[in-house]
Formats: C-alpha cells, sequence, structure tokens
C-alpha cells in the first residue's frame, strides 16, 4: 500500500489553513478507509517564514491530530525552497505537492493516485480552464508558456506546482544541486514515466496572493534564464545583422562619396544608430549581467533552506 505524504507550503496563510486542513484530513481519512493509501500517510505543513498565526496554528493542529506535521523554515524562502525542504525531509512512498489556498482540487489527488499505482513516477495536476484567473494572468500566463516552449524549455502547460512525485524520482531531484530552482523546469527533465491529471481550478479559498506582480517577473525570468540561453544567442544574431547592415552602409557612403560625389548630408543619419545601438548594448549587457549573477549565486552553493523546527 502506498505511503503518502501530502506538502503544503505556507506563506501567511492563516485565513485558510484552517480550513485547508479540514479538507484535506478528511480526503486523507476517505483515501485511508479505502485503502488506497496506508495508516502512516500524513500532511505536511512547511511554514515558510510567515509573519502571521500560520506557525501557531500549525503547532494547534499537530497537537491536536497525529496526522499533521509541520516543519520551520528559519525565514523567508520562497515557495520553490519551501518545496524542497518538504519533499527531501518527509518520509513517503509517494509525495504530493499542492498549495495552502485550496485553488487547486485535493480530489484530483485521487486519479494522482492511480496513475502513480499504474507506474507513473511522476503526476502532473494540469489546470482544464483558467476561468477564475483574472484576464491579466490568464494573458500573461498563456504567453510565457508558449515563450517557454519556443525556447526550447522542456515545460507541461497549465502545470503549476500540483503533483505527485514517487520517492524514485525526488531521490534523483535531489542531485539537481542549483541554488535557484525552477522546478516546473525541472521535474520533466527527470524522465520516467509519467501521467498528467486534469482539474478546474477555483478561485483563492481566502487571504490573498503570495505572488504580486513583481514576484511572479522574477520567477518568470528564472524560469528563462535557467533553462535556456537563448536570449544570449539572439543578442549574437542581432549583433551579427547589425554589424552586416553597418558594413553595407559603409559600403554605400563610400560608393556615394567616390564615385557619385555626394556628401553626407545630414546628423540625423549619425545620431540615430548611435543612441539605437548604444540602447542595444545596454540591453545585451543587462542579459549577460543577469546569467553572470546566476553563476555568482551558484557558485556560492549557500543552502536553499534552513530548518529550524520540525514537530
Ligand atoms: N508560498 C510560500 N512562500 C512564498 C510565497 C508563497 O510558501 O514566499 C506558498 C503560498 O503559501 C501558497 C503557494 O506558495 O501555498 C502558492 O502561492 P499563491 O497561492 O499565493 O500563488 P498564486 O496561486 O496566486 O500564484
Ligand atoms: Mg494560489
Amino acid at each position: 500500500m502506498t505511503r503518502l505524504a501530502i506538502i503544503v507550503p505556507c506563506y501567511n496563510e492563516e485565513a485558510v489553513l484552517p480550513e485547508t486542513a479540514r479538507r484535506l484530513l478528511a480526503l486523507l481519512a476517505d483515501l485511508q478507509a479505502q485503502g488506497e493509501v496506508s495508516d502512516d500517510s500524513a500532511l505536511y505543513f512547511v511554514n515558510d517564514g510567515s509573519r502571521d498565526r500560520t506557525w501557531p496554528l500549525i503547532e494547534e493542529l499537530a497537537a491536536t491530530n497525529p496526522q499533521v506535521h509541520g516543519i520551520k523554515l528559519s525565514r523567508n524562502c520562497g515557495h520553490q525552497n519551501a518545496l524542497l525542504a518538504g519533499l527531501f525531509t518527509v518520509p513517503g512512498d509517494a509525495v504530493i505537492s499542492i498549495d495552502a489556498d485550496l485553488q487547486d482540487d485535493p480530489e484530483a489527488m485521487r486519479a494522482m493516485l492511480a496513475a502513480h499505482r499504474g507506474g507513473a513516477d511522476v503526476v502532473y495536476g494540469v489546470r482544464r480552464r483558467r476561468t477564475t484567473d483574472t484576464f491579466f494572468k490568464r494573458f500573461s500566463a498563456e504567453g510565457y508558456y508558449w515563450l517557454l516552449a519556443r525556447l526550447g524549455v522542456e515545460i507541461v502547460f497549465n502545470h503549476a506546482d500540483y503533483r505527485l512525485l514517487s520517492r524514485r524520482a525526488i531521490d534523483v531531484l535531489r542531485q539537481y544541486r542549483e541554488r535557484n530552482i525552477f522546478l516546473r523546469g525541472i521535474i520533466p527533465k527527470l524522465g520516467f514515466d509519467s501521467a498528467i491529471v486534469h482539474y478546474d481550478r477555483s478561485a483563492r479559498l481566502a487571504g490573498e496572493t503570495k505572488y504580486p506582480l513583481k514576484k511572479m517577473v522574477a520567477f518568470a525570468l528564472e524560469g528563462v534564464t535557467s533553462f535556456s540561453v537563448a536570449p544570449l544567442r539572439a543578442i549574437m544574431w542581432f549583433g551579427l545583422c547589425v554589424s552586416v547592415l553597418s558594413f553595407a552602409g559603409g559600403l554605400w557612403t563610400l560608393w556615394e562619396r567616390l564615385v557619385n560625389n555626394v556628401g553626407v548630408p545630414g546628423w540625423a543619419s549619425t545620431l540615430v544608430p548611435m543612441f539605437f545601438l548604444g540602447g542595444i548594448q545596454l540591453l545585451s549587457l543587462g542579459v549577460i549581467g543577469e546569467y553572470v549573477a546566476k553563476i555568482y549565486m551558484e557558485s556560492k552553493a549557500r543552502p536553499r533552506y534552513i530548518i529550524d523546527r520540525e514537530i
């Protein structure tokens, strides 16, 4: 029988936590009653340095319920690192990660477990429709997945961090040592048999999103620069085109001067390319800087998360 661990990263989730725990415990009890998961299956809340009452709530839940465990990170390490902390500390044959806000339908876990029993080491939860997201989020997300695909990053469309991983898959994931981790891009690289489970995504149950625009943009950039050097290549190609064009322009100017005896008429043709190229150069430096910064951060190899306490 599968020993299941459900991990829930929580950052300032006091508003939804009691309801989330209630729903997940009910589901777990049902799965156990039906003999789908073992009796030592459990729920693990990873507190990612919350500033509200999230941790005391987890302590209360753990004190009253033997199936609830808590992992307290020493500070806010970020969603992805909170997930890693959970994945790498909990026991179990299969681990399912789910957000604390119940946007992802917990009932889909039944299908995930079925796929796991059928031999899949990785089961992706994929949202069927995005009707509950704002137009902006939907539009930017679709565009982003399209861009990643074009850049050659292997990614499962409309899959967030709701997934099942087998013990074997987690052990392989451990070998990916990068500090800045983008799980959605790494998991498909693990290989193994995988399956997809569709579910409807609802609106956040309570509280507000912990991914404001700024964090979302940083996360999106992370996804691109961690998996693709296409932006660096694009710069090279652009530079090459500009060089070829300006070389042709130079030849043409010489021809005009020497053969047709026409002088250069204006300064616009000097200033415009100057500013334009200046802009392109700064942009290129920025892109290269982004990758250099990445090398810098990775070379320090600092810990990705720090566990303060486990209960
Ligand atoms: N989260 C976290 N650390 C952070 C930010 C978010 O552990 O620094 C958790 C959060 O508590 C939630 C999950 O990551 O369980 C996804 O966050 P959220 O639902 O706010 O993101 P959205 O669904 O709006 O993209
Ligand atoms: Mg959410």
